[in-house]
């Protein structure tokens, strides 16, 4: 634990909350599956898009499928996830037929694929979905909230560490990011079909925004190595901000636990966490 390697999703854990960093990654506890079914919507769709791009063009729907079957439905409890369960089900071939829609045509040899890169003496590590002549590429399924969704869902991404890290993990291996493109994969509602909205976030490549990104990192990094190496024993973590402890669309999983306590009753809605990076000594 002493090593630890920070991925962007660690990153923009601790910069929300040091005690829910210390919960998800020290403790390893998170929410059970039913309570973040886009979440695994979204591991569904980038299985199959990861075949895509390396090629495996037979295997997209399978890798899909076969994710998104690791969900056991017997353990969906409440009916409304139920209710969102099969809509996401029936949404998968969908969104995957928009993306090869999108890219068959155009289908090249990447230069890198869901590759897990790693800086071990800074602590950083990262799986970028692609990069091909200059373009980091990455795919994000989501919700059409009504409304500005879009223009918040380009801010949100601007704030998260993901892109940065990834540009610097690719400057590491010699590539020079040019531009970063998302595609945000809009699954369908209603009567709206599934769709892609290309989104730019090349203000993070100016070398001012690298500069200072770089100056942040370093002291996050320090801060996070201090906080796992004095603070062992201490619950709840020392919180460097006050917490709003309210996400956007609902409370933070550790709600109840930081306000009554790590009851018998509070725990047992929680689920070990399952480290997916390798780096950080995922099982095969
Ligand atoms: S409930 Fe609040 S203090 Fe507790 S982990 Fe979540 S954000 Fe942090």
């Amino acid at each position: 634990m002493d090593n630890f390697l920070a991925d962007y999703s660690a990153m923009d854990t601790w910069l929300r909350c040091r005690e829910e960093f210390r919960r998800r990654y020290i403790e390893n506890l998170t929410e059970p599956i039913e309570q973040k079914l886009d979440m695994a919507f979204g591991g569904a769709i980038h299985a199959g898009i990861e075949e895509f791009w390396k090629g495996n063009f037979e295997n997209v729907f399978k890798a899909s499928w076969a994710r998104w079957k690791e969900i056991d439905r017997n353990k969906i409890t409440d009916p409304r996830n139920m209710e969102k369960f099969t809509r996401l089900s029936n949404s998968i071939n969908e969104c995957l037929e928009i993306y090869l829609d999108k890219h068959s045509k155009s289908w090249e040899n990447q230069d890198i694929v869901e590759e897990e890169i790693v800086i071990p003496e800074l602590g950083i590590c990262g799986k970028p979905d692609h990069f091909h002549r200059g373009i980091l590429y990455d795919t994000k399924t989501a919700t059409d909230m009504g409304g500005d969704w879009i223009k918040q869902k380009r801010l949100e991404q601007l704030r998260s560490a993901q892109y940065s890290i990834y540009e610097l993990l690719l400057r590491h291996k010699g590539l020079s990011v040019e531009h970063i493109v998302i595609e945000v994969l809009v699954k369908p509602k209603g009567d709206k079909k599934a769709r892609i909205i290309p989104l730019e976030l090349d203000e993070l490549l100016a070398p001012s925004v690298k500069e200072r990104f770089r100056q942040q990192l370093d002291w996050n990094l320090a801060e996070m190595r201090h906080y796992i190496e004095n603070y062992k024993d201490v619950k709840p973590w020392p919180m460097a901000s006050s917490q709003i402890c309210v996400g956007k669309y609902s409370p933070c999983t550790f709600v109840n636990n930081c306000i009554e306590g790590d009851t018998e009753k509070n725990l047992v809605k929680l689920v070990p966490r399952v480290e997916h990076l390798q780096c950080r000594g995922a099982k095969q």
